[in-house]
């Protein structure tokens, strides 16, 4: 069994990025800017929030919090995405979800400039990504397939079992599984709430990406001798034992399944720092694409 090493991979992505920002301030070029919105004080957005921004210093990236309270009126979060969408020199726009109750996320979404929509969300970003045109894959799709480019993992042919079906995680990835493209050209299939017989259609997996939010959900009967094992899950469970009062867990019960796998990530550790790196990415893929329009 071997992990897949979310610390790993992520530096090597930001190692790249940050040589390359070097490189654009060295030809007295500005570095590309992501502007994160946060609405409100939800502790989780709050970790997620400084973890990113604290990435983009890390490699030399510029960064703003745009913060906002939590009952706000729907029309001033709009103007300010709209500001930010007129504003020459930031390149990547991230509004953090969730967003309050008497805001509308998707027409939110909408608003944002698919130029600088560095999420992938935009529905324009998600038809491109549909057609395997170039776009911003969202950025945990997108952090899990360079995960397995990384380490050269044989994906044509096999069968990948997605459990879970959101446009931020279960959709995308099971679109960029089945692509034509080096590590695409899986059999999909998608699981969700209402699917039955899970474990039965679980243990066919060669590759099993469980996107679920339920911790322990997956379990060692439900997985075959050396599949590789993606655990997106994130849930904070209460834990006296830690200083913050919580532990971070995934959907996998990782001591019994790891011991079955080929390759396996660990949460944490594994799927979350990918997907800081590939938002990082957006965000330079970003600046470069309207680089090239200015
Ligand atoms: P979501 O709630 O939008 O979607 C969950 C999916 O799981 C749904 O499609 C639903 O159909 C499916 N589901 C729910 N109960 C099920 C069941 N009993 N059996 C089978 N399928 C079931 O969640 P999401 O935004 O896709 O996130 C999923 C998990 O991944 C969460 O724990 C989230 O915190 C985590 N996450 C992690 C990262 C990361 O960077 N690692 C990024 C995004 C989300």
């Amino acid at each position: 069994m071997h992990i897949l090493d979310g610390k790993v991979v992520s530096q090597a992505v930001k190692d790249d990025l940050k040589q390359k920002v070097a490189f654009l301030k060295e030809k007295g070029k500005r570095a590309p800017h992501l502007a994160a919105v946060l609405v409100g004080h939800n502790g989780a957005s709050e970790t997620y929030i400084a973890s990113k921004i604290k990435n983009c210093e890390e490699i030399g990236f510029a960064s703003s919090i745009i913060r906002l309270e939590e009952d706000i009126a729907e029309f001033e979060l709009i103007k300010t995405i709209k500001k930010l969408n007129e504003e020459d020199t930031i390149d990547g726009i991230l509004v953090q979800l969730p967003l309050p109750k008497q805001i509308n996320e998707q027409r939110i979404i909408h608003l944002i400039d698919p130029t600088k929509d560095v999420d992938g969300l935009h529905p324009i970003n998600t038809g491109k990504l549909v057609q395997g045109l170039p776009t911003f894959i969202p950025a945990t799709p997108y952090g899990i397939m360079l995960m397995l480019e990384h380490y050269n993992i044989q994906t044509s042919g096999k069968h990948a079992i997605v459990i879970g079906r959101s446009n931020i995680v279960g959709r995308p990835i099971s679109i960029l599984l089945n692509q034509s493209h080096p590590f695409g050209n899986c059999t999909v299939t998608v699981c969700h709430s209402k699917s039955i017989n899970l474990k039965e259609i679980c243990l066919q997996g060669d590759i099993v990406i469980a996107a679920v939010g339920i911790p322990g959900y997956v379990k060692a009967d439900m997985i075959k001798e050396n599949a590789v094992v993606i655990d997106v899950g994130i849930t904070r469970v209460k834990d006296d034992s830690k200083k913050s009062g919580f532990s971070i867990v995934g959907d996998v019960i990782f001591e019994t399944v790891a011991p079955k796998c080929s390759f396996i990530t660990p949460v944490p550790g594994g799927v979350g720092l990918m997907t800081i790196a590939a938002l990082l990415k957006n965000t330079y893929n970003a600046y470069t694409n309207r680089n090239e329009i200015l």
